[in-house]
């Protein structure tokens, strides 16, 4: 394969879908901002220590991680997630120190994993992220998932299932761990190769598991609600309660552990119910971590937060039809029709990209065909035509695209032509026909 190509796992946006991408991206960052997020800007790399104390069992840890040595020697490594830079940003600018009670944050950007590439997974994806520092409340975890809700509700996404669990705090997640162990002990011959290993390591993965999930013996493995202390119990049951006050509809989904080890009681996941192979991938996904700040060095404060997959938004997006009107192409094309009409058509141009129109005219051609056939690619509301008459006079020739109609009107009257929408300026236009 030429290396001149994209990495595998990658994609390129133009055109349309980069327009859809910077939606996504202005509709989570306008909905956050309402709930009292302020954006945290990271580098896309970190020293790899950063990364390294999310779970040194963890897929993405172990198997996923983009890391290289730089020319000093140091080992980088890409962001495989957004929660441990923002979490090392919070303790290193000391952000906790600033006496309010809940931090928090979002954030929008690239994220690299090196997984197999196939339908909604790929090496370089985009998320965008929230994280929550601060009293762990089950009314924040609330708040947290409203959130998430908010931004589905306004992309207009439909069939999305809020799945959701606690896996407990520490306490009891070290007696379910050994209770774990005993039980897959007896069906380590049944075991796929990677929850062999999750078995001596971190034997809660072993629930996710997608090789294993089929199996017998693990719908009678042990549950983690039998687990649980009288405190995370309480926790869990509050949450469920503010969800129900909302009216948002969950499924407690046992088996739902999360790929990292940070999360503590809380975790959840928002998925696609579809007929295609979309069908249960998750859109979004978090939950609360009680430990991360304190294992990065960091206070004891514990954090809650999630992210959505921007491709996945996209594709579902696509698929359930549900975009706005996105507008890529210029509303407006001015034909010029000698050379001296040229620059007058550029003057134009820049008084109406002024007011806010997206206009666009042909550099290089003064005859009408080449510039009418730029125009229907170009797919323009208006077509404003320049020629010697024209100037001579202060006129200028509007044709309205789909009506097929076409006047010849003073220039100062332009605007009174073209629909208000088009124009955001409120005040009357100032176009100078004297400054030739
Ligand atoms: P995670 O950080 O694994 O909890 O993932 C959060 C969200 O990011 C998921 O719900 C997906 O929407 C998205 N995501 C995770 N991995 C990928 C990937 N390889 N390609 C595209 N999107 C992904």
């Amino acid at each position: 394969m030429s290396t001149i190509q994209k990495i595998k796992g990658t994609r390129d946006f133009f055109d349309l879908d980069a327009e859809k991408f910077r939606y996504i991206e202005q509709v989570c960052s306008n909905e956050i901002k309402k709930f009292g997020f302020k954006e945290m800007i990271t580098p896309i790399f970190e020293n790899t220590a950063v990364f390294n104390r999310l779970g040194e069992q963890s897929d993405i840890v172990t198997k996923e991680m983009y890391s290289f040595f730089d020319r000093s020697n140091r080992s980088i490594t890409l962001r495989p997630e957004g929660t441990a830079p923002v979490v090392r940003a919070f303790i290193e600018n000391k952000i906790y120190a600033n006496s309010i009670d809940v931090n928090k944050y979002f954030y929008f950007g690239p994220i690299f994993r090196y997984e197999r590439p196939q339908a909604g997974r790929y090496r370089q994806f985009h998320q965008f992220g929230v994280e929550a520092f601060g009293n762990s409340t089950a009314i924040l975890d609330v708040d947290i998932i409203l959130s998430a809700w908010t931004i589905i509700e306004k992309l207009n996404l439909q069939n999305i299932v809020l799945k959701i669990n606690t896996i407990g705090d520490l306490s009891s997640r070290d007696k379910y761990q050994k209770a774990l162990v005993e039980y897959f002990n007896k069906y380590t011959d049944k075991l796929c190769n990677d929850c062999k290993v999750r078995l001596e390591k971190n034997p809660m993965r072993i629930l996710d598991c997608k090789v294993d999930v089929n199996q017998d013996f693990m719908k009678n493995a042990p549950k983690i609600k039998d687990y649980l202390s009288q405190e995370s119990i309480d926790y869990f049951n509050e949450v469920l309660r503010g969800l129900d006050t909302f009216g948002i509809k969950y499924e407690i989904d046992e088996n739902l552990v999360r790929g990292l080890d940070y999360y503590t009681d809380t975790v959840f996941e928002f998925i696609i119910k579809s007929d295609d192979e979309l069908n249960n991938l998750a859109i979004c996904a978090g939950g609360k971590y009680g430990n991360l700040v304190k294992d990065l060095n960091g206070p004891d404060i514990p954090g809650v937060g999630y992210a959505f997959g921007v491709e996945r938004l996209i594709e579902l997006m696509d698929r359930q039809n549900v975009w706005p009107s996105l507008k890529i192409n210029p509303e407006i094309f001015i034909m010029a029709l000698d050379e001296q009409s040229k620059i007058e058509a550029q003057r134009l141009a820049l008084y109406l990209r002024k007011l806010g129109l997206k206009v666009e005219f042909d550099y290089k051609n003064i005859s009408m065909k080449p510039q009418f056939r730029l125009s229907e690619k170009l797919n323009v509301e208006y077509i404003l035509i320049i020629g010697e008459n024209e100037r001579k006079e202060n006129l200028i020739t509007v044709k309205d695209v789909a009506n097929k109609t076409q006047v010849t009107i003073p220039i100062s009257d332009l605007l009174n032509y073209l629909p208000y929408e088009l124009i955001n300026a409120k005040e009357g236009f100032c176009y100078d026909e004297n400054a030739q």
